[in-house]
């Protein structure tokens, strides 16, 4: 499935780009900013086997992507500023937010020095229990799982299977094949169990992967007061909001801005719903999202920000800095809205 996406896209990208078509769609798709998502930034591992590879980017990469917006004219700007923007009648000139998602330690050693030469304002936003070192980062998890085995046994719907994972091209397959199957599964627990069952019995340390790849809080405090920096709620656990009960998504949301507050002495006025999928976050957390006071929180639907955002500010999409699309090109094509309209078919909020 995510080949044949993937192919697709980026199929879609270079037609865009070297048909120009991107340019001429400007005055109907280019919008009035982007909030850009990245998660790590890190120097290229060698693995064969990448599941999560689309979640990191080169520090190379990401400093081309600030040399060219700003090359561009637009103006980098952090998550109070794009919301004063959105809600201000007045024009001003295309902006861009970057923002990094889960808090990885990457980000401070390498994404950080790059942001601070530039001086261009970011955004962390960070899923307390990972400092806390009480987070699960499944997906991690999983993809140990199959990296470290030949053969893992699974019970699906009730039923025993086996899947061989031996070569790389297998254990794309057999990751592909977990992950989407478990994260259909109806609810957050249901996943979780998932992944801590395959967890225990190949004896993947989950814990062990928050303290290996997650800022503690001392280095978020020390991050937070950079006047670059704004730290945003991204949850307590990290749950998919949409699966799990009404009161619990609250308190996720809630919890997560209380104990931020409490570790850095500020309440965080952004938010980002994990995940952040029409599949995880949906009109049930962006309502409450603002009833919690938030200014602004966002999603990873794709697409840049239209004047008509200011009416859906808890419910904004973002351009993916996908690490299997590092080419400047792709990010031309995506900022400039031209394949997030064709996504979305020139539909501009997403809100539903
Ligand atoms: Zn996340």
């Amino acid at each position: 499935m995510a080949g044949l996406k993937k192919a697709i896209l980026r199929t879609g990208f270079e037609a865009l780009y070297f048909s120009g078509s991107h340019v001429w769609l400007r005055p109907f798709v280019a919008g009035i900013g982007a909030i850009l998502t990245l998660h790590h930034v890190r120097p290229p591992r060698r693995e064969a086997f990448q599941p999560n590879r689309l979640l990191e980017v080169t520090p190379t990469f990401l400093e081309a992507v600030i040399v060219r917006l700003r090359r561009a004219g637009i103006d980098l700007v952090n998550l109070d500023e794009m919301h004063r923007r959105l809600t201000a009648p007045q024009r001003s000139r295309r902006f861009a937010c970057l923002t990094f998602d889960d808090g990885y330690r990457d980000n401070l050693e390498y994404a950080y020095p790059i942001l601070k030469k530039h001086g261009a304002p970011f955004a962390l936003y960070i899923p307390t229990s990972f400092p806390d070192r009480l987070g699960e980062l499944w997906w991690v998890a999983l993809e140990a799982v199959i990296a470290r085995n030949d053969r893992i046994g699974l019970v699906v719907e009730g039923e025993d299977r086996n899947f061989d994972c031996r070569t790389a091209s297998e254990k794309r397959e057999v990751y592909e094949a977990i992950y989407w199957w478990a994260r259909r599964l109806p609810s957050e627990e249901d996943l979780r169990n998932v992944v801590r069952d395959l967890a225990t019995r190949y004896q993947v340390d989950i814990a062990a992967f928050c303290r290996e790849l997650c800022m503690d809080w001392n280095e978020i405090e020390e991050l937070s007061r950079d006047p670059l920096a704004t730290i945003g709620a991204h949850t307590v656990n990290h749950v998919r909001l949409t699966k799990v009960a009404e009161k619990a998504a609250r308190a996720e949301m809630r919890q997560s801005a209380a104990v931020i507050e409490s570790a850095i002495g500020k309440w965080p006025q952004h938010l980002s719903y994990p995940v952040g999928d029409a599949t995880s976050a949906g009109p049930r957390e962006f309502a409450i999202a603002r009833e919690l006071g938030f200014k602004t929180a966002v999603t990873t639907r794709p697409g840049v920000l239209f004047p008509e955002h200011r009416d859906h500010l808890t419910a904004l999409p973002r351009i993916s800095l996908n690490g299997e699309y590092q080419q400047l090109r792709y990010v031309e094509v995506l900022l400039s809205g031209a394949a997030t309209a064709i996504l979305n078919k020139f539909r501009r909020v997403d809100a539903a």
